[in-house]
């Protein structure tokens, strides 16, 4: 039986990336016989100028029926004079509360011929490949009460840090299920030495963690994760936060990896179905001009195989040649080093040709 995709390119650079990744995606089809179709529809900004909506009707009933999606990236100054309604991240966050998409995967993966692009020392970072898992739809950007109000003659903001035992058991039973695919190891972040809310997130988890006997749980305080990440970032496989501990750990692990043109990610809804895309946005700076690097999209291509699809193997062929391409020196200019010397510099397009050369020599 076949598995539907469904590819929104977004705006900005996301049709140029996308491109890369349905070459990727063909190669998989015409070569390794993977049943695998498309449909492409318009999204964001591109959507807005064509239909007045950012998410049409249409692609919202295709994306519910389809199997994963596979997202380029939204957005541009040109739409910063929209309604606020009609602009391009509404229509992401309609998706992702359409398709109730609460989990979200970050992996940071630094590949040991870019760990001079890295923030850190190399000998730290080389070779660091750990998967940030945040809680994306509940937490103390969704919690009521909420507000500025007046209390004792002066304003007070307020915000509301809630979990339920059912919001908490979902995400930590995803964390458990990717490191099951990974090294077996998974670290809870939280803050119970301080927060109830995070006392009876630790609670669940550890229950959660009984029907996964095979997998190394520990617990840390966000403070000592926020530390340990810039220490000794390679001694994480999978952490499992909360969506706001999360928002900030995902960005300092990102950094770690020194480019963001190389970053995949997915979120994933209660069944494991996904929509995956570049941590990136639209890039309207280099758009057009060929400079775009196609590897996140395409490694969120990988992602998606291995996470949604359950093709390992494929997940592996398009990853290994990704490692491959970086090995034997090509670059776009955002993973260009100072010492090009040694470097094969590629375009958006040329870097996509590289990877299919190296899919089909594996
Ligand atoms: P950005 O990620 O688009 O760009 C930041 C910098 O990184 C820019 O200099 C850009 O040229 C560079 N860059 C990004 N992706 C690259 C790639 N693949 N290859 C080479 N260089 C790359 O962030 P921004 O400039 O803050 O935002 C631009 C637009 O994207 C905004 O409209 C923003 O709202 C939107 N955005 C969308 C998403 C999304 O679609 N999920 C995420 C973040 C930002």
């Amino acid at each position: 039986m076949s598995q539907h995709i469904v590819i929104l390119p977004g705006d900005g650079i996301g049709p140029e990336i996308m491109n890369e990744a349905q070459k990727v995606i063909d190669v998989l089809v015409n070569d390794d016989a993977l049943a695998l179709t498309t449909e492409t529809h318009a999204f964001g900004g591109a959507a807005y100028d064509i239909s007045g909506e950012p998410l049409t009707e249409e692609a919202l009933q295709a994306c519910k029926k389809a199997d994963a999606l596979l997202l380029g990236a939204i957005g541009g100054p040109q739409y910063d004079t929209a309604p606020r309604d009609k602009r391009p991240e509404r229509g992401l966050l309609k998706l992702r509360s359409e398709l109730g998409l609460f989990s979200n995967l970050r992996p940071a993966l630094l590949y040991p011929e870019l760990a001079d692009a890295s923030s850190l020392k190399s000998e730290l970072v080389a070779g660091l490949d750990l998967m940030i898992l945040r809680e994306l739809t509940g937490g103390i950007y969704f919690g009521e009460p909420r507000g500025i109000e007046e209390r004792n003659g002066q304003r007070v903001g307020v915000n509301t840090m809630v979990y339920s035992e059912s919001e908490i058991e979902r995400i930590a039973r995803s964390g458990f299920e990717i490191a099951m695919q990974r090294d077996k190891r998974l670290c809870s972040v939280d803050k119970a030495n301080v927060l109830e809310v995070s006392e009876l997130w630790r609670e669940i988890v550890v229950k959660v963690g009984e029907s996964y006997p095979e997998v190394e749980l520990s617990h840390m305080y966000v403070d000592n994760a926020a530390m340990q990440l810039v220490r000794q970032p390679r001694q994480f496989d999978v952490i499992v936060t909360s969506n706001l501990f999360g928002d900030i750990l995902s960005d300092a692990a990102a950094m770690l990896t020194g480019s963001i043109g190389m970053l995949p990610s997915a979120s994933l809804d209660d069944n494991g179905k996904g929509m995956y895309e570049p941590v990136h946005g639209s890039a309207p700076d280099i758009a057009g001009t060929g400079q775009a690097n196609p590897l996140a999209t395409i490694l969120s291509v990988g992602m998606m195989l291995r996470y949604t699809l359950n093709q390992p193997a494929a997940a592996n062929k398009v990853e290994l040649a990704v490692a491959k391409v970086i090995k034997e020196g090509y670059r776009c200019a955002d993973i260009a080093g100072s010492d090009t010397s040694a470097e094969k510099q590629v375009n958006t397009s040329q870097m996509g040709d590289a990877v299919i050369a190296a899919m089909q020599t594996s």
